[in-house]
């Protein structure tokens, strides 16, 4: 069973001065070394200067998105390969607010992973149901049918994480209840084994949504909870490393 992932997500927020709070979470994890993987996903105009402020520790980097084309006329977008040069090696693709803002498909998610993995970073996929499609009962067939359609077969035995984050618990103080984690992690998991066979049982299925320090210990307890993504509390040092520490 691979050790679980924390990754802080921190979306557009973040100045130089954000860099001490990423010091401050490398100098605990270096005084107490945390069970689980620890990242922490600036905006790219950070990544070059956290990777160098968080090199030799234990705390691993990561971009929030990639161009699915590795170089050339792309104004305002990433190549996979710069964010490896600016010292990430992990990348979330896929995420909720990607989908929305950038009119981001499926389709085009699996092309970045293939993208991704090409260049040697390991993606974080994410996936997630709106309150309206929840509330229409269809969760998991939009949950599962995203799995399918974001995960490219060049996956099969890479290293990978899928986050399962419920758009109406992103930043809105309102997490899924246990139950309809463990309800869809196990869903998102049948569709792994499915798709990768033994390597799908063992990818960690990260939950995000308002993971916060009081109730991180319930999520990360939780069944087939492999870590979490989390946006708002990985901005402040303490706050994350309580998540850290629950994990
Ligand atoms: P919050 O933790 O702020 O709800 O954000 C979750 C998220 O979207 C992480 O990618």
């Amino acid at each position: 069973k691979p050790r679980p992932l924390i990754a802080g997500n921190w979306k557009m927020n973040g100045l130089a001065e954000s860099l001490d709070q990423a010091r401050a979470v490398a100098a605990a994890l270096d005084a107490k070394p945390a069970g689980a993987r620890v990242a922490i996903c600036p905006p790219a105009t950070l990544l070059d200067r956290l990777s160098a402020a968080l090199d030799g520790s234990s705390v691993l980097t990561g971009g929030q998105d990639c161009h699915v084309k590795t170089s050339g006329a792309h104004t305002g977008d990433i190549a996979a390969a710069m964010l490896i040069d600016a010292g990430a090696s992990l990348v979330i693709l896929g995420h909720s607010e990607r989908r929305e803002d950038h009119a981001e498909t499926s389709a085009l998610v699996a092309a970045k992973v293939e993208t991704a993995l090409t260049a040697g970073l390991e993606p974080i996929i994410c996936v997630g149901e709106s309150l309206a499609q929840r509330e229409a009962g269809s969760a998991l067939p939009v949950v599962t049918a995203q799995v399918r359609e974001s995960l490219p077969a060049a996956l099969a035995g890479q290293a990978f994480s899928v986050a399962y984050e419920p758009i109406w618990a992103i930043g809105t103080g309102r997490t899924a209840t246990v139950a309809d984690i463990e309800e869809m992690h196990a869903a998102i998991r049948a569709q792994l084994v499915e798709l990768f066979g033994g390597h799908g049982a063992t990818v960690p299925i990260l939950y995000g949504g308002s993971v916060k320090p009081d109730n991180a210990a319930e999520i990360l307890g939780a069944a087939e909870v492999g870590g979490a993504l989390v946006g708002g509390a990985s901005l402040k040092a303490a706050d994350f490393l309580a998540i850290i520490a629950a994990a």
